[in-house]
């Protein structure tokens, strides 16, 4: 089968590689209809995840087709349509039993990082039983992908995480997919205000047409004031960090409201600083997460009953003997204004 395969900082290859086994048997083998890429296969890309190692076939995004199942599997079959979590649960360890199956201590998010991914025409997907969600017959395939990892992310992450309220004023910084999957989510609650900050004015039009009620474009290094300035000197209820760099947390530390939640999406490889001399006394909160994928079937009926359209998230699809375009185009985001590209196995 064709897979896409990181070969080391800076490599990667699409690759004919031997279709996956099921080597446990609560396995199942999928086979891959639409997959994504994430910015996490970017990081993974550039060397900046340790465990995932030369070798790896990445992806953790996608919806297919069962084509076996192990012995031990009984809620699917082959022929069945299937969402793949980019979490795998096993549903009974300690973290399981408390939905945080990010922290299940035989899965969590191992899919296209300690063990092959979904870009590729067949996945294994361990713990079957509790790691898929059945496709319902008509569903929109391509919207769905999205609810493998962004939706989740942005809704767990940052909406719940952040304590969004009907009447409060959100800012969310950081206008990429899981940013404007925040922003998507977040209206869920009715807030009154939810200001969108990026650099990039492309995205800042997207935010617009996803429901943001007021955007900035923080390249002048105004953004704090501005937003200080709209919220009459008080800040945000809740500040959304959906970057990973420290100017962007530090920025959630200056902007948020006493009494409010500063709700950290980002994946941050440096040291970021803590302001607390600013923000000892100010009843603040300040969260941190993976995502547990644990909203998916509550993501599913939003999605079926078009309260939300996660598809407008797509910009572009390619075939996966096209990964290597699909990459380009997705990496170079500023440039092709890509949010989220859709690979056809
Ligand atoms: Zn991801
Ligand atoms: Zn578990």
């Amino acid at each position: 089968m064709k897979a896409f395969v990181y070969r080391g900082p800076g490599k990667k290859a699409l690759e004919e590689r031997p279709k996956p086994e099921i080597t446990a048997p609560t396995d199942a083998i999928v086979k891959i209809v639409k997959t994504t890429i994430c910015g996490t296969d970017l990081h993974i890309l550039k060397g900046d995840v340790p465990t995932c190692q030369p070798g790896r076939i990445l992806g953790h995004e996608g919806v297919g087709i069962v084509d076996k199942v192990g012995p031990a599997v009984t809620v699917f079959k082959p022929g069945d349509r299937v969402l793949i979590s980019c979490v795998s649960a096993c549903g009974k360890c300690v973290y399981c039993r408390k939905q945080m199956y990010s922290h299940c201590t035989t899965g969590g998010w191992i899919l296209g990082n300690s063990i092959d991914g979904t870009q590729a025409e067949y996945v294994r997907t361990p713990h079957a039983d509790t790691s898929l969600y059945p496709i319902p017959e008509g569903a929109d395939e391509e919207a769905l992908v999205m609810l493998s990892d962004i939706l989740p992310t942005g809704f767990e992450c940052g909406v719940l995480n952040g304590k969004v309220q009907p009447g409060s004023t959100v800012a969310i910084i950081g206008a990429g997919p899981v940013g404007l999957a925040a922003l998507l989510t977040a209206q869920f609650f009715s807030p009154a205000e939810i200001i969108i900050i990026d650099l990039d004015d492309n995205r800042l039009e997207m935010a617009k047409r996803f429901g943001a009620t007021t955007v900035v474009n923080s390249a002048d290094g105004k953004a704090v004031d501005k937003v200080m300035k709209m919220t009459d000197k008080r800040g945000v209820d809740t500040a959304i960090e959906a970057v990973g760099i420290p100017a962007t947390f530090e920025m959630c530390e200056q902007i948020i409201a006493p009494g409010g939640t500063i709700a950290n999406i980002g994946v941050h490889g440096t040291q970021v600083a803590l302001h607390l001399e600013r923000l000892w006394d100010r009843n603040i909160s300040i969260t941190t997460r993976l995502v547990d994928t644990a909203t998916i079937p509550m993501l599913f009926k939003t999605v079926g009953s078009h309260k939300i359209d996660p598809k407008l998230l797509i910009t572009h699809r390619f075939k996966l003997d096209r990964i290597l375009d699909a990459y380009e185009t997705f990496g170079n985001a500023a440039k092709t204004k890509a949010l989220k590209v859709i690979i056809e196995a």
